[in-house]
C-alpha cells in the first residue's frame, strides 16, 4: 500500500526492528562435543566467538534457546498486529541459512488444521488469533466500525510468483498503482470470519506448497513464502463513511546460505542463482537504504527482484517492519550464521517511513466498482 497526504504520519521515521532467536543445537552436536559458535551475553547482545577477536552483535532482541513460541510472539507480533488494527502497514520476516528455524518460527510444527492449538505454534497462526481478538476488542468500544479480513499466500520460486491457494494460478504479475501500491494481479484473497477460517486457508497453501515441491520438483528452501492479510475497516464519522485498508505481511524466505555446489548445473544452477539474486537484491536493498538513513541519496533497485519490490514498502516504505534473523549455534554454521548476523546488522539501520493507511471517504469513491463492493458487505462473525 502507498501512503497518501492525508494519512496520518506517526512522526520521524521508525526504525526497522531486528530480533535474532538462536535455535537449539542439534543431538548429534551436543553428542559429539561441538563447539558454539555463538554465545548470548544478555537480552540484547550476543558473541560470535571468532579469532583472533571475537565479535560482539547488539539487536532489539536475542532470543536465546530457550525462548518459547509465545514469549517470541509477545515481543515481535503482537506490537505489529495492534498496529495493523489501527490502520498501519506491517511485516514480520524471518531471514537465515535453511535449518536455522525460520519456518519453525513462522509457522511452528502444526501444518495441519487440528493442530491449531498447538503451544508451538508460531507467529502466523498466533497473529490470526491475535488479530480477531483485536478487531472484536476494536469494535467492541466503536460499535459501528465494521471490518473485513481477507488473506493471500504466495510463493516467490526463481522469480516466479505462484499461488499458494489456487496452484493453476502461477507467473503472476506484480503491477503497482496509487490506490493500491504493489500489488499482485490475479491473486486469490479468501475472505475470513475467524482465526480458525484463516489457519485453515493457511493449512490449505501450506499443502499446495509441499505438494508443489515434490510433484513440480520446486524445492521449499529455496522459494519465498508470503502470506497476507488485509484488513479493511469501515466506519463512519461526521455523517461520512470511510473506509481504510491496511496489510500484515507474514514471510518466510528462502534459505540464506551461499551456492556450494559448483557442480550444480542446469535447472539447479539456474534455481540457485535466481535464489542467490532475490536475496543479494535484498541485501543491496538494504545497504542502500542504510545509505539513505545516513543522509546520502541513492536509488533504491527495489524492481531488481520480485521479493523486494514486493515488499518494498516494508523496506523503508510505509510499513512497521520486525526481522528475525534465525540462526543455527553450532559451530559448523559459523560463516553462514556471521553473514545472517551481518545482514541483520545493517536492516537494524534503516528507518521507515510510517503513517496510517488513507482513509477512503466512500461517498466520494461510489462510482470505482472496488470500493463499493468493499462497503457492501463487511461483516466479521467471532
Ligand atoms: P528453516 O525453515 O530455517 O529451514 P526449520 O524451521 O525447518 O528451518 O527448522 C529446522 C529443524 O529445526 C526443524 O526440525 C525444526 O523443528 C527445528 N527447530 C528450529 N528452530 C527450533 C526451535 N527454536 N526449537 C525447537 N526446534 C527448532
Ligand atoms: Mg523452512
Amino acid at each position: 500500500m502507498t501512503g497518501h497526504d492525508d494519512g496520518k504520519d506517526s512522526g520521524e521515521g521508525d526504525a526497522i526492528k531486528v530480533f535474532v532467536r538462536i535455535r537449539p543445537p542439534d543431538s548429534y552436536d551436543t553428542d559429539i562435543g561441538q563447539v558454539l559458535a555463538l554465545k548470548v551475553l544478555d537480552e540484547t547482545s550476543l558473541v560470535m566467538n571468532s579469532k583472533p577477536e571475537s565479535r560482539v552483535f547488539t539487536f532489539d532482541k536475542v532470543a536465546d534457546v530457550t525462548s518459547t513460541q509465545e514469549s517470541l510472539f509477545n515481543v515481535i507480533g503482537k506490537p505489529i498486529i495492534e498496529c495493523c488494527v489501527s490502520g498501519y502497514n506491517g511485516t514480520i520476516f524471518a531471514y537465515g541459512q535453511t535449518g536455522s528455524g525460520k519456518t519453525h518460527t513462522m509457522l511452528g510444527p502444526c501444518e495441519d488444521a487440528d493442530n491449531f492449538q498447538h503451544e508451538l505454534r508460531g507467529i502466523i497462526p498466533r497473529s490470526f488469533e491475535n488479530l480477531f481478538n483485536n478487531v472484536a476488542n476494536e469494535q467492541e468500544m466503536n460499535k459501528g466500525k465494521e471490518f473485513l479480513l481477507k488473506c493471500s499466500f504466495l510463493e516467490i520460486y526463481r522469480e516466479d510468483v505462484f499461488d499458494l491457494l489456487e496452484p493453476s494460478n502461477r507467473g503472476l504479475h506484480l503491477r503497482e498503482n496509487m490506490k493500491k501500491g504493489v500489488f499482485v494481479e490475479g491473486l486469490v484473497e479468501n475472505a475470513v470470519t475467524s482465526a480458525v477460517e484463516a489457519y485453515q486457508v493457511l493449512n490449505s497453501g501450506w499443502i499446495n506448497r509441499r505438494v508443489a515441491s515434490t510433484s513440480m520438483n520446486r524445492e521449499s528452501s529455496r522459494s519465498h513464502a508470503v502470506f497476507t492479510i488485509t484488513i479493511e475497516s469501515k466506519e463512519k464519522k461526521d455523517g461520512v463513511q470511510s473506509l481504510r485498508v491496511s496489510q500484515l505481511n507474514l514471510v518466510d524466505l528462502a534459505g540464506s546460505e551461499r551456492q556450494k555446489d559448483s557442480n550444480a548445473v542446469g535447472k539447479r544452477l539456474k534455481e540457485a542463482g535466481s535464489i542467490n539474486k532475490s536475496l543479494s537484491v535484498l541485501g543491496n536493498v538494504i545497504n542502500s537504504l542504510v545509505h539513505i538513513s545516513h543522509g546520502k541519496t541513492r536509488h533504491i533497485p527495489y524492481r531488481d527482484s520480485k521479493l523486494t519490490f514486493l515488499l518494498r514498502d516494508s523496506l523503508g516504505g510505509n510499513a512497521k517492519t520486525h526481522i528475525i534473523a534465525c540462526v543455527h549455534p553450532s559451530s559448523k554454521c559459523f560463516g553462514e550464521s556471521l553473514s545472517t548476523l551481518q545482514f541483520a546488522g545493517r536492516a537494524k539501520m534503516i528507518k521507515n517511513k510510517i503513517f496510517e493507511e488513507k482513509l477512503i471517504k466512500l461517498r466520494d469513491q461510489c462510482n470505482k466498482k472496488d470500493a463499493c463492493l468493499q462497503s457492501t458487505k463487511m461483516i466479521v462473525k467471532f
